[in-house]
Formats: C-alpha cells, sequence, structure tokens
C-alpha cells in the first residue's frame, strides 16, 4: 500500500524569490503543521516579508512551490482558508472599524454577515461606535488588521510583524488574542525580530537569514538546546576535548570557538576542571551558563553552530 503523504498547513518546496540581482529568499523548504503558532524569525531584510507574501499568494515565486493543506496556493478554495495580514495598510481612514470590515466582506464576496460581530468581538473593537480609524491608535489598527484576517473564518492566518510599533499594551492584547485564536484551533504564522515576544506564544520556529531558512525547530527542542551547559576557556582546546569526550562519553559537547568548549548535560564543573589541570591543560575560565532564546537566534545568525 502507497503510503500517505504528509499534509502541511504550509510547505514550501525551493521556494525563491529573486529581485533583478538580489535574491530576497533563497530555495526555501518551509513546513507548518496544522495547530502551530510557527515563528518566523529574522533580522530587517532577512527575507520574512517576502516569503509570507509568496504564501499569501500576493507575489509570486521565482521558482519553487508552495501548498497551502497540501493544494496548490493558486487553488481559490485554498486561498479562502487563509486570513493575512501583511502590512496594515488598505484601511479606509474615514470609516468605522464595523463600516471597514463590511466593506472587506463585501469585497470577498461573503454571503453570511454574522462573522463581523464576532471578529468586532474578538479583537476587542466592538465598543470602538462611531470612532474614525484614522482617531484609531497603532494597537486598535493592528487589531483591526487581524479582524479583517480573520473574516471568513480561515484555518490558517498569516501574519506579518503583527506587534511591529505596538506599545506594552498592545503587545500584551495581540499576544492574548493569538492565543485565543490559537486555541479555537486555527494554526497561525507569524514574523517578528521581536524574538522575547515571540518566544512567548510560538510552538515552532523558522530563523531565516540572507533569504535561507537555517533552522527550523519546536519550541521543546528549543528549550533543550537552551539549557545549562558548562563552558571553559582552555590554551589546548583539541587535548582538552579529546580528554572531555573520553573521560564523559555520554556529555555533549560544543567548540564555541578556538579557545571555549561548552558542555552540556553535567551538573557539576569541580570534577571537569581537575581532570584538565591533572593532564597540565591550563583552564583560563570556567562556569556555568544558560542560553536564552535571544542568544540562541543572535549566535545563529552570527552562523556558530553546535556540533554534538
Ligand atoms: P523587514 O522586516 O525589514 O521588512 P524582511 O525580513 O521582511 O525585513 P524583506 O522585506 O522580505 O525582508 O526583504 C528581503 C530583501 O529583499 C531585502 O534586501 C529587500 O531590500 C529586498 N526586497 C524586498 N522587496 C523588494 C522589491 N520589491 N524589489 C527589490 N528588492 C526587494
Amino acid at each position: 500500500m502507497k503510503k500517505t503523504e504528509k499534509i502541511f498547513a504550509v510547505e514550501t518546496t525551493s521556494l525563491t524569490k529573486q529581485y533583478k540581482d538580489k535574491a530576497a529568499v533563497k530555495q526555501l523548504n518551509l513546513k507548518v503543521q496544522e495547530g502551530e503558532i510557527y515563528g518566523f524569525i529574522g533580522r530587517n531584510g532577512a527575507g520574512k516579508s517576502t516569503t509570507l507574501k509568496m504564501i499569501s499568494g500576493l507575489i509570486a515565486p521565482t521558482e519553487g512551490e508552495i501548498k497551502l493543506f497540501g493544494k496548490p496556493v493558486s487553488d481559490p478554495i485554498i486561498r479562502r482558508r487563509i486570513g493575512v495580514l501583511i502590512e496594515s495598510t488598505g484601511f479606509y481612514p474615514n470609516m468605522t472599524a464595523k463600516q471597514n470590515i463590511i466593506m472587506k466582506a463585501k469585497l470577498m464576496g461573503l454571503a453570511d454577515y454574522s462573522s463581523i460581530e464576532h471578529v468586532l468581538q474578538l479583537t476587542g473593537l466592538a465598543n470602538t461606535g462611531k470612532k474614525q480609524i484614522k482617531h484609531f491608535s497603532m494597537g486598535m489598527k493592528q487589531r483591526l488588521g487581524v479582524a479583517l484576517a480573520l473574516l471568513g473564518n480561515p484555518d490558517l492566518l498569516i501574519l506579518d510583524e503583527p506587534i511591529n510599533g505596538l506599545d506594552p499594551e498592545g503587545i500584551r492584547e495581540l499576544r492574548q488574542l493569538i492565543l485565543q485564536l490559537h486555541e479555537e484551533g486555527k494554526t497561525i504564522l507569524l514574523s517578528s525580530h521581536i524574538l522575547g515576544e515571540l518566544s512567548k506564544i510560538s510552538t515552532n520556529y523558522g530563523i531565516i537569514k540572507d533569504g535561507e531558512l537555517i533552522e527550523q525547530i519546536t519550541k521543546e527542542a528549543l528549550e533543550e538546546k537552551c539549557m545549562s551547559y558548562f563552558q571553559i576557556e582552555v590554551h589546548d582546546i583539541h587535548h582538552a576535548l579529546v580528554l572531555i569526550q573520553e573521560t564523559f562519553p555520554k556529555v555533549q559537547t560544543e567548540v564555541f570557538d578556538k579557545q571555549t568548549i561548552r558542555i552540556y548535560g553535567i551538573s557539576e564543573g569541580s570534577e571537569l576542571n581537575q581532570l584538565l589541570i591533572s593532564h597540565q591543560i591550563p583552564v583560563y575560565s570556567s562556569g556555568f551558563h544558560h542560553i536564552d532564546l535571544e542568544e540562541y537566534f543572535l549566535e545563529r545568525m552570527e552562523g556558530k553552530q553546535k556540533n554534538v
């Protein structure tokens, strides 16, 4: 019997976007499973918006394939299953939140307007009454953007930098909204360069650097990678590494730079220090550390890799 292929909410194969001599996105194989909150991380200009625009069908790839729920992105039925917030423009500034939503519902050809009140409630905009969009705060505009994306009750939400420009209160409200939508069963793909915030909600991460997806990792695997480690700075790194690996075959080691080794999976460092000193390997410094997500991300951006 033929093995059934796994169906992803989003699956790109060799996705590439070339702008004249600039490759904005290179050979991206991105996979988002249903029910995930996928945090797409990268510095400014790394290629996040370009990727999300291609996945949303707003711009055409130069090369590669995009499947949403197993179907090509060009499929109009599939397009109805996605809601997109990319750059919160396209509002009618002299209209109210509700009028903007009705306008979009009409443009989408939605027959059932019952979801209008629902999305207003959900995004906390139900009490904005006659207030025109031009008088909205940045946070309210972002929530309106999410409300528009939610019209038609999509299964997949694509949000590009939704927390950009928000104050702490706006960020907290949006975070709660995203978590609530996730609980309702929606798959969420969102980008940000604000790592601390992404780490509060994401179940999975994709790291993009210079147009390349350099890592996809689950929250659990990331937590494991960011566990405590014992770091030593030594004079003779090769000798030290061999000695540690022979003496403690179960621990993981990582050569961090030409003098520094990180050792994972030990709870106590004095035995290791003594081992090195007894073999005449000078130890310049040693101690326990813990990587936070931001540090991990920055290290990945600089191209350092853990080699176990
Ligand atoms: P930011 O958060 O700053 O928008 P990003 O990760 O979303 O960053 P992109 O906007 O996708 O990055 O841009 C990736 C690269 O492609 C950048 O170098 C950008 O200058 C370039 N780029 C994006 N759009 C175009 C375009 N229409 N024409 C030419 N180059 C472009």
